[in-house]
């Protein structure tokens, strides 16, 4: 019977499946049991006959790694610097990241990982990006140094800085619609600052960029129970 080497046996396989990393660990001959391991995932394979792996239908060495999901994650962590710690052989069970870039370590359901990114350097780049893009606007809208974008609590709700101090949170839409300062009524067009002075020499109370429920509206005034008040800049 014709015997084959353990080297040969693996360089044939190496041949047959040229894009799997393996290692044949051990092999007497075609006909008997061989164990094999995945070199990317050190997965171990056993299978009771060599020859098992010459099949035509096999595509792959590592059914694991060769998963369109465990694929899909292995780019993604190459692409973004991101090095995998510890996983698990599901998709049900975490596994643990750590990322080149910042250092930061996560654990992920890989199975629920959409953005296949390191969070933390996801919230600085998002963060970044948001911040700057309103801060201009204002400033194009506002003048430079009239307000400061402090900080974004999410993509479009963020604290924003009066030159007197004044600090409030608000949405983007809300303040652009009207950009002033509550308190000392700075940047307010000559309507608004009318109403402002009416509503609050005769005690009315009122709320400012009041958004009512279930509509889309937002208003500059609005005093219960049902009257709102808005001006286009004029
Ligand atoms: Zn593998
Ligand atoms: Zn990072
Ligand atoms: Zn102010």
């Amino acid at each position: 019977m014709y015997q084959i080497s353990i080297k040969d046996y693996e360089k044939n396989l190496k041949k047959r499946f040229p894009n799997d990393d393996f290692t044949v660990l051990s092999f007497t001959a075609a006909i008997k049991p061989v164990t094999i391991k995945c070199n990317k995932c050190n997965k171990i394979y056993n299978y009771n006959r060599g020859t098992t792996l010459y099949s035509n239908r096999r595509k792959n060495i590592c059914t694991f790694c060769s998963s369109k999901i465990v694929q899909g994650v292995y780019k993604s962590c190459e692409i973004n610097n991101i090095t995998i710690i510890n996983h698990s052989y599901n998709t049900i069970d975490p596994w643990y990241f750590r990322c080149n870039i910042c250092g930061e370590e996560f654990s992920r359901i890989i199975y629920h990982w959409k953005t296949k990114q390191c969070p933390k350097c996801l919230a600085e780049k998002r963060s970044t990006v948001v911040q700057f893009n309103w801060q201009k606007i204002i400033d194009d809208l506002c003048g430079e140094s009239e307000f400061e974008v402090l900080k974004n609590t999410s993509a479009d709700h963020f604290f924003i800085k009066h030159k007197c101090g004044f600090i409030r949170k608000t949405q983007s839409g809300a303040f652009l619609r009207s950009p002033w300062c509550p308190r000392c009524k700075g940047t307010m067009s000559k309507g608004e600052r009318k109403i402002l002075d009416y509503l609050q020499k005769n005690n009315i109370s009122y709320e400012a960029q009041k958004k009512i429920p279930d509509s889309h509206q937002t208003f500059d005034f609005y005093i219960q129970p049902n009257i709102a008040i808005e001006f286009n800049g004029k």
